[in-house]
């Protein structure tokens, strides 16, 4: 099924030190509302069937996402909107926002939530902004970012006590976060596969890869193209039919990094998306693997 993340805009009302989606250099874009439309026609027509808005803090435009989400519900998508639950100050202000969403046709709110976005939204709004789409009857679930260290058991805790429906998400050492101290992990030997489901920015560039792909600029290894050039179809064929991207997807990232060399025990210290920038963001590597991809590469199986 074709899902992509769609950015409607950048613009946040906070600054997280761990954004993925902004780095210091990033200025704030914002798609044109009526093209943003447009396309989401066209994302229905190239038979996207799931869209998640993300990218900066898609309710800061709520009118504009709500216009979106009921044209996405005339083109029988799923909907996701990923927000900081700003809006949730009160369970008077959650309501009014949730029941707007889900009166236009939303799928599914997820809150993001981490020791980061809790330096400037109180957890209560999270509360308050769960409870509201339990009450009303809108899927969600709070997205707990977190790098797994000791700090972040309150914020589990409270999740817990209040018996919020959760995932964790390891935090990505990417945008802002880059600037992080990297500290060794230790992880079991998997596969780190990934989904790789687009991102469009509000530039109409579209990357095969939604979470850290935009920042590899050495190769731009995950650049599909510009909407305004290229068909959305083609776009998403480009992202299909790439050997490599499959490999990511099928094979998984550690067993990449074994063929081209690295080591068992230095593969399970990194972090997957850290794994896959040392691969596909340093030219010479990303050559040799493209040579390889069809070659030794797809031999390089259990
Ligand atoms: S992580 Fe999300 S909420 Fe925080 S600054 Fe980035 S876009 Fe805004
Ligand atoms: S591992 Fe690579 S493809 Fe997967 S999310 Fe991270 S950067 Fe993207």
């Amino acid at each position: 099924m074709r899902k992509i993340a769609f950015g409607y805009s950048t613009r946040c009302n906070i600054r997280c030190a761990h954004c993925v989606a902004a780095d210091e250099k990033s200025e704030n874009q914002k798609m044109d509302l009526s093209r943003a439309e447009e396309l989401i026609v066209g994302l229905g027509q190239a038979n996207v069937r799931g869209i998640s808005f993300t990218a900066g803090e898609p309710l800061l435009y709520l009118d504009d996402l709500c216009k979106l989400l009921t044209v996405c519900r005339k083109h029988g998508m799923y909907t996701r909107v990923v927000s900081n639950g700003f809006w949730a100050k009160t369970s008077g202000s959650a309501d009014k926002y949730v029941v707007q969403l889900k009166e236009s046709g939303l799928s599914q709110l997820r809150l993001s939530y981490s020791r980061w976005h809790q330096e400037h939204v109180a957890q209560e709004n999270i509360l308050h902004a769960a409870q509201s789409c339990k009450n009303n009857d809108l899927e969600y679930f709070v997205s707990f970012v977190t790098d797994f260290s000791k700090e972040d058991d309150f914020l589990e805790d409270y999740l817990r006590k209040h018996t919020l429906m959760f995932f964790p998400e390891p935090m990505i050492l990417s945008g802002r976060a880059g600037a992080f101290e990297r500290f060794p992990i230790r992880t079991d030997y998997q596969e780190n596969c990934c989904p790789m489901n687009p991102y469009l920015a509000p530039n109409c560039d579209m990357f095969a890869c939604c979470d850290a792909g935009s920042h590899f600029t050495n190769t731009n290894f995950f650049y599909l193209g510009n909407c305004e050039q290229d068909s959305i179809n083609h776009l998403f064929e480009k992202s299909e039919n790439n050997s490599l991207y499959n490999h990511i997807r099928r094979m998984g990232i550690s067993t990449i990094a074994s063929f081209a060399g690295f080591r068992a025990r230095e593969i399970v210290r990194y972090r997957k998306c850290e794994l896959c920038e040392k691969l596909f963001n340093s030219p010479d590597m990303l050559d040799r693997l493209r040579r390889e991809a069809d070659s030794g590469l797809a031999s390089w199986s259990r």
